[in-house]
């Protein structure tokens, strides 16, 4: 078993510029083979920007490297694109999902909530980072919804991949977003995804925090807190977690 962290697409904001994060994806090898967490904007992205990839630009520098979509890392890392017959995503935002028209054969595993969210009448702010074109091929999609399962103590959905792997509503960010939780070896990896601040830090006034990412931040600080054996990442990640952290195995 091995994650390998992507970093699918870098952002340097204006203010402050001391701001440099990446988008982070999670290439989960399993029995079922590769199964890509979130994936980055896609090769289209970068031909043919959508409006909000544009507005992005307004207030972050985004260098623009197609070498950082997830298809062009899948294969540096020695593998076909068709061997990630299944992805995962937290949520549907452009940056997250925007390279699923690279796999178009995977299977995509969401939360009902989140999909419907993304196919329906745009009412929220949040869901102006929709961009439906990154499902024009038509992909298989899995939608989850509850079933009364619970992860370490967090309502959570099983997902059909070994090692171990869950989905884990944590609403807020949109309106179906999730964490997924891996296991490895004797304990877990929890992308918390845009539920929280860059690595959990205090970088930013609370009010907004909350605002932008939703309710969680406190209790993922808590859950943390109780669990330290766990390893936990979010969405967007400070650059030099990628210089240090390529990937684990087990
Ligand atoms: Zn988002």
């Amino acid at each position: 078993m091995k994650i390998n962290f992507l970093n699918c697409f870098t952002c340097i904001a204006r203010i402050p510029s001391t701001w440099h994060t990446g988008t982070l994806c999670l290439l989960v090898k399993t029995e079922q083979g590769l199964v890509l967490i979130d994936t980055g904007p896609g090769l289209e992205d970068y031909i043919h920007r959508p409006g909000i990839l544009r507005l992005f630009q307004v207030i972050t520098k985004v260098p623009l490297r197609s070498e950082e979509t997830a298809v062009r890392q899948v294969i540096r890392l020695g593998y076909k694109p068709e061997d990630v017959q299944n992805v995962v995503l937290s949520h549907m935002h452009f940056d997250h999902c925007g390279g699923l028209p690279d796999f178009p054969w995977a299977s995509v595993h969401v939360h009902q909530r989140e999909y419907k969210a993304f196919l329906g009448w745009p009412w929220h702010l949040t869901q102006m980072a929709y961009v439906h074109r990154h499902i024009a091929h038509n992909p298989k999609v899995v939608s989850y919804t509850d079933r009364g399962e619970t992860w370490l103590g967090l309502p959570a959905i099983q997902l059909p991949f070994q090692p171990e792997m869950w989905l884990v509503p944590l609403f807020g960010h949109t309106h179906g977003h999730c964490g997924v939780a891996i296991r490895t070896g004797n304990t877990w990896h929890f992308h918390v995804a845009d539920a929280g601040p860059v690595a959990l830090e205090d970088y930013a006034p609370r009010w907004l925090i909350r605002f932008v990412l939703g309710p969680h931040t406190d209790n993922l600080r808590v859950f943390a807190a109780a669990h330290p054996q766990l390893r936990i990442t979010t969405g967007h990640m400070w650059l030099d977690f990628f210089d240090t952290n390529k990937a684990v195995s087990m």
